[in-house]
């Protein structure tokens, strides 16, 4: 059966030079990074090599990136430890913004809970994020801003660099969640002007489980796992120096074929768009047309004019071998639409009515084309024109 692989958003396969590259530390050079005979010596040296190469794709020093479990962590540890190191400062209030990933949001209403209070900034049509909204919800008790790079629903990139500024102005620290744009666009934390940055492997190629947390030399964030001194003494626990290995690979490729790949999967996405847009004439496109990643395309069928359920549309593109995301997630049993796309003002039906295609190496013009055959025969079945 034809397998057609849409949903680069949600992973990547590991790339076969970045499985090479980690093959020996799991055996041959096993070594504990912290021991300080020659095992150890052999896997720090890897450990160090992969911090170096790793800053070096976003213009950081090596001493200012931290290896942790993956995006997730890296927001937790970015939100949390700011937090606590806000408190002893006599701040305690936070921005952010409706679109961010659950690792942000699920994080602040955490903290909500211990005494903090946090502004949830609303998003225009695109899903982005105004620097005017951040500058006026700035108060005297601001401690953090979380603003996200590229957003992982709809690709919309914010101007984290404006925002960044108003931030150091008013002296607090700025977060961006670049899990979604690193690999697929440049990020600088000099050109973007952040205190902290979350990174993921498993989005570039790279190995699940393994990220890092940018935190910029001189910000204050208390430590996040408490245990020996690795990471200097910030994130506890034995080094996983594999994943670290693969992470470091996995950046160098990407940036490698970075310009070739925006180019490329830029033009499938304006391939894509303009099939859609000819097939369908009721399809709605979310997300900036021209400010976002070049991978991603969201689109929603408009429900006052086409009555047709997401998840059977996902589930009859699956039958057929087509790997896509909805814009609903699964909460409680119920499909919940996507606070993405309702933040962005869709209504829930036509949220709910929503596919994510993200592409990457693999997919071809030819993927495109069969998509696009295999939807049209698929809303010809399912869908309930209305007008
Ligand atoms: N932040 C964003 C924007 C994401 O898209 C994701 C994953 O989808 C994460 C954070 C979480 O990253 P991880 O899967 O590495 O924990």
């Amino acid at each position: 059966m034809r397998r057609v692989y849409l949903d680069h958003t949600a992973t990547t396969p590991v790339d076969p030079a970045v499985v090479e590259a980690m093959r020996p530390f799991f055996s041959g050079r096993f070594g504990n990074a912290s021991s300080i005979h020659h095992f150890g010596r052999e896997a720090r040296a890897a450990l160090d090599e992969s911090r170096d190469t790793l800053a070096g794709r976003i213009g950081a020093q090596s001493g200012e990136i931290f290896f942790v479990s993956g995006g997730t962590e890296a927001d937790n540890f970015a939100l949390k430890g700011a937090a606590m190191t806000m408190l002893g400062r006599g701040k305690n209030h936070i921005i952010t913004g409706r679109s961010e990933h659950h690792a942000i949001l699920e994080t602040c209403g955490f903290l909500e809970q211990h005494g903090f209070v946090v502004t949830y900034l609303p998003v225009d049509e695109f899903g982005r994020t105004s620097v005017c909204d951040v500058r006026d919800a700035i108060r005297a008790e601001t401690g953090l801003i979380s603003i996200m790079h590229a957003n992982n629903e709809v690709g919309t990139i914010n101007p984290v660099a404006d925002i960044a500024r108003v931030a150091k102005e008013s002296g607090v620290v700025m977060h961006s969640d670049a899990v979604q744009s690193f690999g697929k666009i440049p990020v600088d934390v000099d050109a973007l002007g952040v205190d902290l940055l979350s990174l993921s492997a498993h989005k570039i190629y790279g190995p699940k489980g393994i990220g890092a947390l940018y935190i910029r030399r001189g910000v204050a964030i208390e430590r996040f796992i408490h245990g020996g001194g690795q990471e200097r003494g910030r994130r506890a626990g034995t080094e996983n120096v594999p994943l670290a290995v693969g992470f470091a690979e996995a950046a160098l490729l990407v940036h490698r074929r970075l310009e070739a790949d925006q180019k490329r999967l830029g033009e499938l996405k304006e391939r894509l768009r303009s099939e859609l847009r000819e097939r369908f004439p009721w399809i709605l496109f979310n997300g900036d047309p021209a400010v976002a990643l070049p991978h991603i395309l969201n689109v929603s069928f408009d429900s006052r004019r086409i009555g047709i359920d997401g998840e059977a549309l996902l589930f009859n593109l699956d039958l057929a071998g087509i790997a896509v995301t909805s814009g609903s997630a699964c909460t409680s049993g119920s499909m919940e639409p996507s606070h993405v796309l309702l933040a962005m003002g869709r209504d829930a039906d036509t949220a709910k009515a929503t596919i994510r295609f993200s592409t990457g190496h693999s997919t071809t013009d030819d993927d495109i084309v069969y998509t696009v055959g295999v939807l049209t025969d698929i809303v010809r079945r399912l869908g309930k024109v209305l007008c």
